[in-house]
């Protein structure tokens, strides 16, 4: 991905950043030699305090920012109490409600459709009945034939 893409080329602050001035490099690459090279370049860039500031702010789960690694940022995060950059599903999602406690109303009604179902899977493994096997005899022989029938029986 190129780094014009990203959300952090709309910020008014982009229009100084260094990044802006290298496409060949992928500020979202998860190889090693990239991030090191991206790094560097971030170092010099007089924009890096607010790129780094709006990516903490905000919890950007992607790419470098600022000199940063989403798990540098990670880190820092947890430490001073800012939102963690973790990816979370989309709203609307009962993932959504129950892991990330979101409580807006597509979530809200997923995680209401997701219990609904839950209750009528456990309401129809009460009620379905358990059937046994039962070898049908030959009329012609009074051999046993290969195939089985099921009987209906309650479950206990
Ligand atoms: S600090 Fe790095 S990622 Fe941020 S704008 Fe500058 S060069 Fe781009
Ligand atoms: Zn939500």
């Amino acid at each position: 991905m190129s780094a014009f893409t990203t959300r952090r080329s709309q910020a008014p602050w982009y229009r100084a950043a260094l990044c802006g001035a290298h496409p060949e490099l992928d500020w979202h690459s998860s190889e090693a030699d990239q991030r090191r090279r991206c790094i560097q370049i971030c170092q010099e860039c007089p924009v890096a305090t607010a790129c780094l500031t709006e990516a903490l702010a905000t919890g950007d789960p992607w790419g470098v920012w600022g000199g940063m690694t989403a798990g540098q940022r990670e880190h820092h995060a947890e430490q001073h109490g800012l939102p963690v950059p973790i990816v979370r599903p989309t709203h609307g999602t009962n993932t959504r409600y129950t892991k990330h406690h979101c409580r807006c109303a597509a979530c809200r009604q997923a995680h209401t459709a997701a219990v609904r179902r839950q209750r009528a899977r456990i309401r129809d493994a009460a009620t379905t009945k358990w059937t046994s096997p039962a070898i049908e005899y030959s009329e012609r022989n009074d051999q046993p034939r290969c195939s089985v029938a099921a009987a209906g029986v309650d479950a206990p």
